[in-house]
C-alpha cells in the first residue's frame, strides 16, 4: 500500500519514518488515547486526496484526516497503522469574489491568512477561533469551529455556502452553493460541516463573506466575583444588546496572562476576580452608544470599574490578553480546557458550579470563554508528571460537560468531541440520536476507514 502511495503522489510527500510520523498522533488535547499511524501524506490536489482515498480503502486501511493539529478534543489523532492525510500544502485562496461577497478556498489556508487576504478586499471573514494564526480553514469546517466573534455572527457553519468532498469511496462529492440563497435537496454541506473527517475529506470550500465591520469600540468591566460577571452577560442579552464580542477571564487567567505578558491589565488596580470584555462593531456613535449602555448594565451587576475606548491599539491589547490565556496557563502546568455551553442566562450557574468542581477536585480551575453566547472554557490546571493529578484534571473535565448538561447546555460549543467526549455526546444525544448518527456513517462510509473512533463508536 505504501508503494502503491509512493506512486500516486511523490516520494517526498509520503513520510513512513517512525520519528516524524510520531509527531503526527496527536493534538492539543493531552488526554485523548491515540496511535501511531503506518504514514502521513501530504497531498497537493483532490485527485491526489481521492487517489489516496482509493487506496486505502483498496487495502483496508484508516484514514485519519488533519490540519494543523490545534484540535482540542483528539479528533486528528492518529489511530494504529492509518494513513494520516495532513490538508496543510492544499493552501491556495482559490477566488475571491467581491461582487457576490464569497470566496473559494483550499482546506489548508491559515484562518489569519485567510482573513488578512479578505480584509484588503473590504470583506470581512466572521468565524475567529482564538487558534486563528495557526489553525486551517478544513479544521475550522471539520469541527465547526467559533470563536470570539460568535455572539454577533455564529459559528463556522453559519458562514459555509458550499463544499467540495472526497468521500470514503474515493468519488468527490460537491455540495451546496454560490447563491445566497438555496434550498435543493438534503442540506449535505451542513452535515458534513461539523463531522469531524469521519464522512468525507474536504478539498475545498465556498465561504460567505460579510462586509468589513467597522472600527471597534471595546468595553472592560472589573467584577469582585465571576458570578457578578455572568449576571452582567445575562443583563445585557435582557438589554436587547448585540455586541460582537463578549468574553469573560477570571483571576486566574488574568494572573497569567499578567506573568506571560509582563504588564498589568489594568493598571495599578489589583487584579479583579473578573473581567469581561465586550466589543461593539456597529461604528461610529451607534458603537460608542451600545458600549456605554453595555458599561450601564455592568455596573448594574456590581462591576466595580468599567471603561470604554474607542482606542484601537487599547481595543486589541485587551483582546489580544484575551488569546493569551491558554498559552499563558502553560506557566502554571499543563491545561486541559473544556468546552462547555449553557444557556445564557445560566452562565454565573456554571461559574459556580466550576469553582465547586475545582474544590472537590482540589485543582485551580481558570474561567475564560465566550460569555455572549454562553460558551465557557473553565480550563484545568495540573500536573502531567502527578498521575493523582491527572486523573483529578479528567475527572473534572467529565464533571463540568454533566455540570453544563444539567443546565440545559451541551457537551461542545465549538472544539467538538473526537476521542474525549464520546460517552459525553452518547448522553447528549440518546440511544435514538447515536443510531442515526451510526446510520448515517454505515450510509457514507461502510468500511468505516475515515477517522474511525472519533465522535462515536461506529
Ligand atoms: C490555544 C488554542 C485556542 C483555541 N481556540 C479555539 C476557539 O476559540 N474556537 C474553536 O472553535 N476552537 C479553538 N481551538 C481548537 C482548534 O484550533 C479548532 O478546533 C480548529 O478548528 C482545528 O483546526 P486544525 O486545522 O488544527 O484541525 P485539526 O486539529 O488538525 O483537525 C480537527 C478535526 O478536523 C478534521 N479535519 C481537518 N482537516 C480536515 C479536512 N480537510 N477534511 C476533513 N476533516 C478534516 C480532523 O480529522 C479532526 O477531526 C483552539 C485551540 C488552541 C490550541
Amino acid at each position: 500500500m505504501v508503494t502503491a502511495l509512493c506512486q500516486a503522489l511523490t516520494l517526498e510527500q509520503v513520510v513512513v519514518d517512525p520519528d516524524i510520523t510520531a509527531s503526527y498522533s496527536r493534538d492539543m488535547m493531552p488526554l485523548a488515547p491515540s496511535g501511531r499511524p503506518l504514514a502521513v501524506v501530504f497531498p497537493l490536489s483532490t485527485a491526489e486526496v481521492a487517489a489516496v482515498v482509493r487506496i486505502c480503502a483498496a487495502a483496508g486501511v484508516p484514514i485519519v484526516p488533519r490540519g494543523a493539529g490545534s484540535g482540542l478534543t483528539g479528533a486528528a489523532n492518529a489511530v494504529d497503522g492509518a494513513v494520516t492525510v495532513v490538508l496543510t500544502r492544499m493552501s491556495a485562496i482559490v477566488e475571491i469574489d467581491e461582487g457576490n461577497r464569497l470566496a473559494v478556498v483550499q482546506p489548508g489556508v491559515i484562518n489569519l491568512d485567510f482573513r488578512k487576504a479578505v480584509e484588503s478586499a473590504g470583506l470581512f471573514y466572521a468565524p475567529d477561533p482564538s487558534s486563528y494564526d495557526w489553525c486551517t480553514l478544513g479544521g475550522n469546517l471539520s469541527t465547526n469551529a467559533g470563536g470570539l466573534c460568535c455572539v454577533k455572527y455564529g459559528v463556522t457553519t453559519d458562514a459555509v455556502l458550499g463544499l467540495e468532498v472526497v468521500l470514503a469511496s474515493g468519488e468527490v462529492l460537491r455540495t451546496g452553493r454560490r447563491t445566497v440563497k438555496g434550498v435543493a435537496g438534503y442540506d449535505l454541506t451542513r452535515l458534513l460541516v461539523g463531522s469531524e473527517g469521519t464522512l468525507g475529506i474536504i478539498t475545498e470550500a465556498t465561504l460567505a463573506l460579510r462586509p468589513k465591520p467597522a472600527a471597534p469600540v471595546t468595553l472592560v468591566a472589573a467584577f469582585d466575583s465571576a458570578q457578578d460577571a455572568g449576571r452582567a452577560v445575562s443583563g445585557a442579552i435582557a438589554a436587547g444588546l448585540v455586541p460582537s464580542l463578549l468574553e469573560i477571564m477570571d483571576a486566574t487567567c488574568i494572573r497569567a496572562v499578567e506573568a506571560r505578558t509582563g504588564t498589568q491589565l489594568l493598571g495599578d488596580a489589583a487584579t479583579p476576580a473578573a473581567l469581561l470584555l465586550g466589543q461593539s462593531d456597529a461604528g461610529g456613535e451607534a458603537g460608542r452608544r451600545e458600549m456605554d449602555r453595555l458599561e450601564e448594565v455592568c455596573l448594574a451587576a456590581g462591576a466595580t470599574f468599567a471603561y470604554v475606548t474607542d482606542d484601537l491599539a487599547e481595543g486589541r491589547m485587551l483582546l489580544q490578553a484575551r488569546r493569551d490565556v491558554l498559552p499563558a496557563l502553560e506557566s502554571l502546568g499543563t491545561w486541559l480546557t473544556d468546552d462547555v455551553s449553557v444557556p445564557r442566562t445560566a452562565i454565573a450557574e456554571l461559574i459556580v458550579a466550576c469553582e465547586r468542581i475545582a474544590q472537590q477536585v482540589g485543582l485551580t480551575i481558570g474561567v475564560v470563554g465566550h460569555a455572549g453566547d454562553g460558551n465557557m472554557h473553565p480550563t484545568v490546571v495540573y500536573d502531567a508528571g502527578d498521575a493523582a493529578q491527572t486523573l483529578a484534571a479528567q475527572q473534572a473535565f467529565e464533571m463540568m460537560l454533566d455540570a453544563g448538561r444539567a443546565l440545559g447546555g451541551t457537551v461542545s460549543g465549538e472544539h467538538g468531541i473526537g476521542r474525549i467526549k464520546q460517552r459525553q455526546l452518547a448522553a447528549e444525544i440518546g440511544p435514538l440520536g447515536l443510531e442515526m448518527h451510526r446510520r448515517i456513517k454505515q450510509a457514507l462510509d461502510p468500511q468505516g476507514l475515515l477517522n474511525p473512533g472519533s465522535m462515536f463508536d461506529s
